[in-house]
């Protein structure tokens, strides 16, 4: 490999990272995406991705020419654009409609336990957990998998826990045009558990109650679904 085939622009480190270091400190409820980052389609961001991240394989050393690598850029923009971040492009929100609540149910609806695969936005490695919200009917109901979806469109981004709680929340609010929703999220973070501290058993809980969901007796009676009480 010829050492002009790899475009070495040193970049000055002196970003704030070393001050700020391994800790997650700031997150805003948005996603922070540019102002332009839906003008180039799919296919362009594909290629686009494909070229830069070959680069990446080839300042770390890696031989492209070998059979197992050479397709790997292509797999990875291929992952990046169509799986693992399509949660950024709000054409892949999915369409929620409601239904009229025909059986009069009134009670707390909890969806539990809803497996979700997202990646830390800081060191870009997974997030793996669990989600459980709950929303008590105003008169519309949603079908069931479309909170699945929704849980897994805010996690297919680079996320923060946090605002990936928050979104969802906001989202559910939203659709459901109801302020009585909750929303518990525990995770594990590959970026504390394989790297860093290497700490395997801690896990990431974070909580979003509005609405009744702000009074102890109905947090206490969705915590209790969840076998957290
Ligand atoms: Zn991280």
């Amino acid at each position: 490999m010829k050492q002009k085939e790899i475009s070495l622009n040193i970049v000055n480190n002196k970003d704030n990272t070393d001050i700020i270091g391994d800790d997650h400190l700031s997150w805003s409820p948005d996603t922070p995406l540019r102002a332009d980052a839906f003008d180039i389609d799919d296919e362009t961001k594909i290629s686009l991705i494909q070229y830069h991240f070959k680069e990446i394989m080839l300042v770390l050393g890696l031989d492209l020419t070998d059979d197992s690598l050479k397709g790997s850029p292509n797999r990875v923009a291929k992952m990046y654009v169509n799986e693992i971040f399509s949660g950024l492009n709000p054409k892949n929100k999915p369409e929620v409609a409601l239904f009229e609540n025909k059986y009069k149910y009134n009670e707390m609806l909890v969806e539990k336990d809803i497996l979700f695969y997202s990646n830390c936005e800081h060191h870009f490695v997974p997030i793996v957990g669990k989600a459980h919200v709950s929303y008590i009917s105003n008169g519309n109901v949603v079908g069931l998998s479309k909170i699945n979806r929704i849980v897994n469109y805010f996690a297919k981004r680079p996320q923060v826990q946090e605002r990936m709680t928050v979104q969802i929340a906001n989202e559910l609010r939203e659709a459901l045009q109801t302020d009585d929703v909750a929303v518990v999220i525990e995770a594990t973070h590959l970026c504390v558990s394989s790297r860093g501290i290497k700490d395997v058993s801690s896990k990431t809980v974070t909580s979003e109650y509005s609405g009744k969901f702000k009074e102890v007796e109905t947090k206490n009676e969705f915590l209790k679904y969840l076998g957290k009480l």
